[in-house]
């Protein structure tokens, strides 16, 4: 089968294409570089540069099925900068959806995100939760997944949103343990936390975030439903200060921790989701998947192996 990866050379991308190709896929990562890395492009995959927000990025490019994964992650810079979360989050998936549209692709894998519930009611949250993000990032995420749906309904393209929680592992060049590395590489006597350092989230290692993409990709490919919505997560959750904690022991160091108050409620920077857990029974129906390691597992192997990239 031939597969394009949009954000192949990113970090959950990259490892994806790495797994699609081992199965044995043919695989064309598009990718524009502007996080990316050309060295986690596997050597197997065909690679183009392109950008997603031009209309025409599509050229000469086909695909049975696209995973779309490209986008900016940033939750923060999405309250500072809407701009580029409209552009490089909305537009781009409106280009890839037309694009899949205008070339007959069969399936389109988005990545979605858990930041599409907001500050959701009920934790574990379920995917029947309604969607009230609090961030742009957030908003942009819902957008492309009610987008994704309507071509799913209108034009018989099949769409599987996988609604991630954190995830964390080699190759991560964002969120939080990145930057408690690199604020410790810095300074590795004190260690700002952005907060109040209660903030308690999902994480998931890379491995088992993939294992669960395919694992649902396949389980949905032999479904009738044109769209349907997964979270992928782990149902229990690690706070901030903990993880400042672990990073800390990791590279062997015990700097201050200074709180840096951001939002009056103690939250990261405003548009920050404070609690996050995903249910993930829908997917453990469906497939039987189950995370091997703990949110607290998958932080700690993460700085383990973002120490090793970075810590030099
Ligand atoms: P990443 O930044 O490592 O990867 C994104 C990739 O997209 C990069 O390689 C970048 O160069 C590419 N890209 C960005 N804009 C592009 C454009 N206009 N045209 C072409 N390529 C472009 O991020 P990631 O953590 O691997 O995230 C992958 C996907 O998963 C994203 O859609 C992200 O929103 C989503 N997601 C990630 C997490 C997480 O915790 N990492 C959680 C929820 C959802």
């Amino acid at each position: 089968m031939k597969i394009v990866v949009t954000g192949g050379a990113g970090f959950i991308g990259s490892h994806i294409v790495d797994r699609l190709v081992e199965e044995g896929h043919e695989v064309v990562v598009v990718d524009n570089l502007s996080s990316g890395r050309r060295e986690l492009v596997n050597k197997s995959a065909e690679f183009h540069v392109r950008d997603l927000k031009e209309r025409d990025w599509g050229v000469g490019i086909r695909g049975d099925v696209v995973f779309h994964f490209a986008a900016n992650p940033e939750v923060r810079i999405s309250t500072t900068e809407p701009s580029v979360h409209f552009n490089e989050n909305v537009l781009a998936t409106f280009n890839v959806l037309e694009w899949a549209r205008q070339t007959g692709v069969r399936t389109v894998v988005f990545a979605s995100s858990s930041t599409v519930y907001g500050d959701a009611q009920v934790l574990p949250t379920p995917e029947e939760e309604p969607l009230r993000p609090i961030s742009v990032y957030g908003a942009a995420k819902a957008a492309g997944e009610i987008m994704c749906g309507t071509y799913a309904r209108l034009y018989g393209i099949r769409c599987l949103a996988i609604r991630y929680a954190n995830i964390v592992g080699p190759r991560l060049r964002h969120g939080v343990i990145y930057d408690f590395i690199m604020k410790l590489k810095k300074n590795p006597n004190v260690l700002e936390v952005l907060g109040d350092g209660t903030q308690r989230k999902s994480y998931l290692y890379i491995k088992d975030a993939v294992d669960a993409t395919l694992l649902a990709w396949r389980k949905f490919e032999e479904m009738g439903e044109p769209f349907l919505a997964l979270n992928v997560g782990n149902v229990d959750a690690v706070r901030v200060l903990d993880i400042a904690q672990i990073v800390a022991e990791v590279l062997g160091l015990k700097p201050e921790i200074k709180l840096i108050p951001t939002t009056p409620d103690g939250r990261g920077w405003p548009g920050d989701v404070k609690y996050m857990t995903l249910s993930i029974n829908k997917l453990l129906k469906l497939t039987g998947w189950k995370p091997a390691m703990t949110s607290a597992e998958a932080v700690r192997k993460t700085a383990e192996d973002l120490a090793g990239e970075l810590w030099r």
